[in-house]
């Protein structure tokens, strides 16, 4: 065993560390100027998503017909299928940007992720099921209601759609694989899994968490522009003008009216690997996943990544003699096992000591770790949680831009904001990530990116599913479908 100072590390693996940090802080820095030139590439991408489908960026109609007033009111139920939970909500809608949700969260097993769709749906309905018969039903369960209640299903993978209610799997995403869904409607299979269980309910609209994000941001502050979800997986959406998305020209809709647009931005050089500095350690997360050459943009930042990527630098390290010399290492040599929570853990201990992360290293991985690995480790946090933060920052630059929100007053007049609406435990939980976004923001667009500001919204994929379904509930009741 070792003892909290680092006099027995031999110096060379000192040297080595060092050494190491140097060829690390080349690969994982980007500077300004690499910010632009992505910036640029990305702006050419989202452009050709929208004129044309089946692209890299997809850019998704989402038939969300332009912003809430506000004033959406009524009781509505949302079925969140993300990555991580499987949550059912139920949301009152007040008027006035308020509201009240009262949830359930189920967790999903990685088989359920990876076996047959039409069971993972199943799991969703009935999970809904048990949901309803708690809140609206007597005390055997009966519910007797005068009409279904509306459910938005808020399934945030990448679908095509040609109508709110329905959304065509393109690919599944962060690790799940289920198979039988790709190429398929789901809303279609998420209503099979209804019937089979008669939930009391109707599925007014399928969205994305970004979607849900925007609007649900949207619906108390009027200020929002983008919404972005730094979680699991990473994505954004916005608001289009129909003139502005050739592809869909021919459904005749009025060039002036607006419609969300989901980007599906974790896609974004995928395909050429162009533009993204990619390092071997993200090539290689990239080949072991169940979707290798797809979204790139995706796993160079969001949460399921990160902790990964560490790892495998961790572990390039212990087998070159590096790091944790003479020890059992085999726990942390598990693909997977190095949770990005452990990086927020890291980059926020408080002691001198880094005696966080000592406990972290004795408690998971059952590892001794020296003052200099541990001041080591915090380095590499940083390099990774920054690197993410600043591709963030290109891609948001990217939407801005593209919506012309910087050339005229709404950037340059005192006091405007230009709304970023987030959600996810990266930004919401790994400490700095909202600064160092902000900043890479500033560091392409100089001092007029300050009006660029993010913010936490409140659960886009409850209360934005809520106001979609009562916007679209009014919307078909206006005649307009
Ligand atoms: C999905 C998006 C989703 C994002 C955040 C990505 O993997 O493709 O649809 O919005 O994760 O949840
Ligand atoms: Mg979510």
């Amino acid at each position: 065993t070792r003892t909290q100072d680092d006099t027995n590390l031999p110096s060379a693996a000192k040297k080595d560390m060092a050494d190491y940090l140097v060829k690390l802080e080349k690969q994982f820095t980007i500077t300004p100027q690499r910010m632009r030139m992505i910036v640029d590439s990305f702006i050419d991408v989202l452009d050709r998503g929208l004129a044309e489908k089946g692209n890299e960026v997809p850019m998704l109609p989402t038939f969300v017909f332009g912003w809430p007033t506000g004033q959406e009111k009524g009781s509505y139920l949302a079925v969140d299928l993300g990555g991580t939970n499987l949550r059912v909500c139920h949301v009152e809608l007040e008027g006035d940007g308020k509201f009240e949700v009262t949830q359930t969260k189920y967790r999903l097993t990685e088989e359920q992720k990876l076996s047959d769709a039409q069971g993972l749906f199943d799991f969703c309905a009935e999970c809904l099921d048990n949901f309803v018969k708690d809140h609206f039903g007597d005390d055997d369960g009966n519910v007797d209601l005068d009409e279904p209640i509306p459910v938005g299903f808020t399934f945030s993978y990448p679908c095509e759609q040609d109508r709110i209610d329905h959304g065509v799997l393109i690919r599944w995403t962060k690790g799940f694989g289920a198979p039988g869904a790709e190429g398929e409607d789901c809303a279609a299979l998420f209503k099979k899994g209804l019937e089979k269980y008669n939930v009391p309910v109707k599925l007014v609209a399928l969205i994305n968490d970004t979607t849900g994000t925007l609007i649900a941001s949207s619906y108390v502050d009027q200020n929002t522009r983008v919404g972005v979800i730094f979680g699991t997986g990473c994505n954004a959406a916005y608001m289009e003008r129909v003139g502005n998305i050739p592809k869909i020209k021919d459904l005749g809709l009025p060039e002036d009216a607006l419609m969300a647009i989901n980007c599906e931005w974790g896609a974004f050089d995928s395909t050429t690997h162009e533009h993204l500095p990619r390092t071997p350690y993200d090539v290689h997360i990239d080949e072991t996943s169940n979707k290798p050459g797809e979204q790139a943009f995706e796993k160079m930042i969001a949460g399921l990544y990160l902790g990964e990527i560490f790892r495998l630098i961790m572990c390039e390290m212990i087998d070159e003699g590096i790091l944790f010399l003479g020890q059992e290492t085999y726990k942390v040599e598990k693909p997977f096992v190095f949770d990005t929570a452990f990086l927020s853990l890291i980059e926020s201990d408080p002691t001198d000591e880094l005696l966080t992360v000592t406990g972290l290293f004795a408690h998971f991985f059952a590892l001794d770790t020296t003052i200099a690995e541990r001041q080591f480790m915090r380095r590499l946090a940083v390099l990774i949680g920054t690197r993410a933060a600043r591709l963030s920052a290109c891609g948001i630059a990217a939407l801005v831009s593209k919506q012309g929100l910087m050339d005229g007053d709404e950037a340059t007049s005192e006091g405007k904001t230009i709304g970023i609406a987030t959600d996810g435990s990266l930004y919401n939980k790994y400490p700095g990530f909202p600064q160092r976004l902000e900043e890479g923001v500033v560091d392409i667009f100089g001092e007029k990116g300050r009006a660029i500001k993010t913010y936490h919204a409140e659960d886009g994929s409850g209360v934005g599913a809520a106001v979609i379904a009562a916007m679209t509930k009014a919307r078909i009741d206006s005649g307009f479908a």
